[in-house]
């Protein structure tokens, strides 16, 4: 998956940041917590390195055992 700016990420219901600080989350991509300025500090600013964002099309693809969904937005099977 190519996934180059916010936008591409916006395309797809969920989305996985994963933080090598904070610990990995599965969050709905409408979530307040996943916003342009983040998604550019860690893909952009910091090239990944310290986390990358995930774009899923399906709440069944995550099998990332070490991903927690948010307690902000609940992203559950219904989109
Ligand atoms: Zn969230």
């Amino acid at each position: 998956m190519d996934i180059k700016t916010f936008t591409d990420v916006l395309k797809y219901p969920f989305v996985i940041i994963f933080d090598n600080a904070n610990g990995n989350k599965l969050h709905k991509t409408s979530c307040s917590f996943v916003t342009e300025e983040n998604f550019n500090l860690k893909m952009i600013t910091n090239q990944g390195k310290n986390g990358y964002y995930s774009p899923k099309e399906y709440y069944e693809d995550i099998r990332d055992a070490t991903v927690v969904p948010c307690k902000k937005c609940k992203p559950t099977q219904e989109k």
